[in-house]
């Protein structure tokens, strides 16, 4: 007689689930399935024991940022640095996911430094929550934002802080 008051069962997928998620987001950035299955047997060889998904897709994943960074490819490296995160954060509960969340947000303000159309930039708190909408619109030079990264906000009231960096355009060439 199965008991009805039981638990749910656990929502972290097993191993082979895990795998195939690991493959699947890799392969948005680019990595095809053949270079996990060797990075994989290499981490194995070297540790002696079974490479996790998740560690597998974090070598995988920072060799990528390396070679973005190589080429100030900011744009590309952010969006890694976005993935790393995401996968803290949906796999990995209990680990922080705000240093690499934190990262992705530094390479948004190089990548606009870099396209050369701003002065600044300014913290897009609108979408997130009350205690992130307070900090809307507070504008920061590029290198105090990337010297001091405030978002993702500390003091955020949702799991996975939402704010992002906008350019500000120079005094004379903003409207109004
Ligand atoms: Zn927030």
């Amino acid at each position: 007689m199965p008991d009805h008051d039981a638990a749910p069962p656990p929502t972290q997928p097993d191993a082979a689930t895990l795998r195939a998620e690991a493959i699947a987001t890799l392969g948005r950035v680019g990595v095809a399935e053949g270079e996990f299955t060797r990075e994989e047997r290499l981490l194995r060889q070297q540790s002696g024991s079974e490479a996790s998904p998740g560690d597998v897709l974090w070598a995988l994943t920072t060799r990528v940022i390396e070679r973005h960074t190589r080429a100030r490819d900011w744009d590309g490296a952010g969006l890694v640095y976005l993935v790393q995160a995401r996968w803290l954060h949906d796999h990995e509960p209990g680990v922080d996911f705000s240093e690499p969340l934190r990262l992705a947000h530094s390479a948004a303000v190089l990548d606009i430094q870099k396209r050369k159309h701003h002065a600044r930039v300014a913290i897009d708190g609108k979408r997130c929550c009350p205690a992130c909408a307070e900090l809307d619109g507070e504008e920061y030079s590029f290198a105090r934002a990337i010297e001091e990264g405030p978002i993702p906000n500390a003091t955020c009231e949702l799991g996975w802080c939402k704010c992002t960096w906008r350019g500000v355009l120079p005094e004379r060439r903003r409207r109004g």
